[in-house]
């Protein structure tokens, strides 16, 4: 496909893409090769925290950049220290291995439960996951994630991952035997739609893993650093993990990603997992630079106030166009349509003029919202005022 003077077929062809290439971002906007702006609820798909191109994260990038980018994984840097400092601070947890993706950091949580499964479980290696789940796109994280039609990509599938379900403690049990080590979950589920784990449902699972010896693994590479109003959603539960592994948001849209576990789960050996990338000191020094403005008690605060400021103002959507509900906590949020239009309303909200809207349906009735988390009371007033106009339009053809 040509579009301007891009020729886009020297890209693997993975997805459908629309007929433009973004050029440029600033905040909640992006910028195409017209020229057209486009205001940005889906921001890297909740990468980019502090926006597009925040001046914090493009100073850091370059003072960082003139003064060490990458000394090996083999040594110790001081970026790499400075940001495991802050989260293991921040999270309790005692253990960091920083590396470049949501989906290595559970692949990396994924090994440690099995080796501490070898070491003190008898060998016990099973990770109980659930359905619907998303945790990434390795064959091991795929294998881990219950997301529909996946069970028959890429055959055969790694082993050791049954599928429960959410908020259903029952069905956990039933599936916890001897192989059993640990349980993975997201507290909130994405990419299936921002599907709630009840607290009461994440309470029950700790109890559960601590009473059959189990290590209790939180994939947060969606929910963390500040994107439902805490700086971690485990806080709204009063849930600690083994093990968290957190992405996304981290990186404020650079490839970052940590694996973080209790000192007791921590048994990695020597050899026993790395990379050439992981705790490269130019993406760890943008880590720290988030987190110190993130984990402020004043910008999370700002989340909790813009969060309902967005639920506040969808729900206004759903009376007004009799859809089925919105829902989500902070600013990870879903509208849902309660017929299956998304798809349509989010190609109609793209092309609208002079300004273009971007949202994600993740589900054919559901929109998925994740602004930058600093977005401004404005521009979620404009967002309505934009996805109004496209509802009525969608909803009356
Ligand atoms: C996005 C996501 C991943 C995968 O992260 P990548 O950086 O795309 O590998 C894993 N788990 C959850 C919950 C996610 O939302």
């Amino acid at each position: 496909m040509k579009i301007g003077p891009f020729e886009t077929d020297v890209l693997m062809d993975i997805a459908v893409r629309p007929p433009m290439v973004f050029v440029e971002g600033k905040g909640s906007w992006l910028i195409d090769q017209r020229g057209k702006r486009y205001l940005d609820f889906i921001q890297g798909w909740a990468v980019n925290c502090l926006g597009h191109c925040p001046p914090e994260i493009a100073e850091t990038i370059a003072t960082q950049a003139r003064r060490l980018i990458s000394p090996s994984a083999a040594f110790f840097n001081d970026a790499a220290i400075g940001l495991a400092q802050r989260l293991t601070g921040l999270s309790g947890l005692e253990r960091v291995f920083l590396a470049s993706s949501g989906a290595e950091a559970n692949e990396g949580a994924i090994k440690l439960a099995r080796k501490w499964g070898s070491l003190n479980r008898d060998g016990a290696w099973q990770i109980v996951t659930f359905v619907d789940a998303f945790h990434g796109r390795t064959l091991a994280t795929m294998s881990a994630s219950g997301k529909a039609g996946w069970d028959r990509l890429f055959e055969p599938k790694v082993p050791g991952f049954p599928k429960a379900t959410l908020n259903d403690l029952d069905s956990v049990r039933g599936l916890i035997g001897r192989e059993t080590v640990a349980i993975m979950v997201e507290p909130i589920q994405g990419e299936s739609g921002v599907v709630m784990a009840e607290d009461e449902f994440l309470r029950a699972l700790r109890r559960l893993c601590d009473e059959h010896g189990l290590l209790l693994i939180f994939d947060e590479v969606q929910t963390g650093v500040g994107r439902t109003g805490r700086l971690f959603a485990a806080e709204h539960a009063q849930v600690r993990p083994d093990i968290m592994t957190l992405g996304k948001g981290l990186g404020g849209g650079v490839p970052l990603s940590a694996l973080l576990a209790s000192e007791r789960a921590s048994c990695f050996e020597h050899g026993d997992q790395g990379g050439t990338y992981c705790g490269n000191p130019l993406m760890a020094a943008v880590g720290s630079a988030v987190l110190d403005r993130v984990s402020q008690p004043a910008f999370l605060e700002g989340v909790c106030t813009r969060g309902q400021q967005l639920a506040r103002r969808l729900d206004e959507l759903v009376a007004r166009h009799r859809l089925a509900g919105e829902r989500g906590r902070g600013l990870l949020r879903a509208l849902d349509l309660g017929r299956p239009c998304a798809a349509r309303v989010v190609d109609c909200a793209r092309d609208l003029a002079p300004e273009g809207l971007l949202v994600n349906a993740p589900r054919p009735h559901l929109l998925r919202l994740m602004p930058a988390l600093n977005i401004e009371s404005d521009a979620i007033d404009r967002m309505v005022e934009l996805l109004d106009g496209v509802l009525t339009t969608t909803l009356n053809q």
